[in-house]
């Protein structure tokens, strides 16, 4: 396959996706790098990552800190939270993203609302104050305005899969594809930069699978997308169904290449470099950025902490150690929230925040 003979409609997104011609996947990387560039500019976006705890009411099958895995678990502090923030501050990082395990009793909540106001106070000594992505699962629409309305401007919440057959074969019975939509939708509604993404190389899914997810990001409008390979962790259900799934440099492959595409389809959308990538590759992140990504989330949980959050085998620590793009040459957007020009038109349009 060459790229002239590369169309974005769902069969050439099914064609592309299925190859390992590894020319091919290298040319379409430097082709959306390109269009990146053009699109979005050369730099890197960075939001600190805050895990602020492992508990879980979901028991999503092929997660590591499900609520039937037998981990320890942890929960940080208000003092916790807010110094890690502040280090993203300090570092110019512009952003922190809160992502954590679903809940939804009401301490929880109220929590979370306390951090976003006192996040939102602190003084970065620029214009604007820290950008405040959230990524906490499925709440009531009631919760996502009282955060929203606290001050939180993003949210993150994958899809997984766009196939409900797929979806429905990788999560519990309590779990459903129409309910997750619907979050998703009301996410939009309220005003938030909703950001979706999924899996890549699970169990069960096949190439049409993956195109119909980038034609799904796009139905959607979605101003930011999130996506990365899966990663098995030894004591999920998922794993031990013993279903074949890619090889791990394949679903690294896929990773980019899944990045790539949707910087063709969707030029002027964040794309961010996911920890799953890294997780494959000590440089899958850097890759991700030359591959058309232009966001990353250096980790910023304590690392006591930061051990515990164990989605799957994670053989590196994703430290918030950003030299490695300094080494690579990549310019960093250093203090700014890096909406999407996608979002900013549509703000432009909608005259949302
Ligand atoms: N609980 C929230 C939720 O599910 O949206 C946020 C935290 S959850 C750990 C964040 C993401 O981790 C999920 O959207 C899922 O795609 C990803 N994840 C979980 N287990 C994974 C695995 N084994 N491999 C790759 N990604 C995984
Ligand atoms: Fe919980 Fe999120 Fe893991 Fe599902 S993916 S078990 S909701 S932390």
């Amino acid at each position: 396959m060459t790229l002239s003979e590369l169309t974005l409609d769902r069969e050439g997104l099914v064609a592309a996706i299925a190859t390992e011609d590894a020319a091919f996947e290298a040319a379409l990387r430097e082709e959306a790098y390109h269009v990146k560039v053009a699109t979005v500019g050369p730099e890197v976006y960075l939001r600190g990552l805050v895990e602020i705890s492992n508990i879980c009411v979901k028991n999503c099958l092929y997660c590591g800190i499900r609520r039937d895995i037998r981990c320890p678990r942890y929960e940080l502090s208000d003092d916790e939270v807010l110094a890690t923030a502040r280090t993203a501050a300090h570092r110019r990082f512009g952003s922190v993203v809160i992502q954590g395990g679903e809940r939804t009793d009401a301490a929880f909540i109220r929590k979370i609302t306390r951090l976003v106001k006192a996040i939102k106070s602190i003084d970065t000594g620029e214009d604007p104050p820290l950008g405040i992505t959230l990524s906490l699962g499925e709440q009531s629409r009631e919760v996502y305005e009282e955060w929203f309305d606290a001050g939180a401007h993003r949210y993150l919440l994958r899809i997984e899969s766009s196939n409900p057959d797929l979806y429905r074969k990788i999560h519990p019975d309590d779990h459903s594809y129409d309910r997750r939509l619907q979050a998703l939708y009301d996410l939009k509604e309220i005003g938030y930069q909703a950001g979706t993404g999924a899996m890549i190389g699970m169990p069960f899914q096949t190439a049409e699978d993956m195109a119909d997810d980038l034609l799904f990001y796009k139905k959607f409008d979605a101003p930011m997308v999130g996506m990365g390979p899966y990663n098995p962790h030894p004591e999920t259900p998922l794993t031990s169904t013993g279903a074949p799934y890619p090889s791990a440099e394949r679903r690294f492959a896929l990773g980019l290449k899944m990045i790539a595409l949707l910087r063709l389809l969707m030029p002027d959308i964040n794309i961010a470099a996911a920890t799953a990538l890294e997780v494959l590759d000590p440089l899958g992140r850097e890759k991700g950025l030359l591959s058309g990504a232009n966001v990353i989330m250096p980790n910023i949980t304590p690392e006591e902490q930061m051990v515990k959050y164990n989605l799957y085998d994670r053989k590196t620590l994703n430290t918030s150690d950003v030299q490695d793009l300094i080494d690579q040459g990549i310019p960093i957007g250093y203090g700014r929230w890096g909406d999407s020009r996608h979002y900013q038109i549509y703000v432009r349009r909608s005259g949302g925040r």
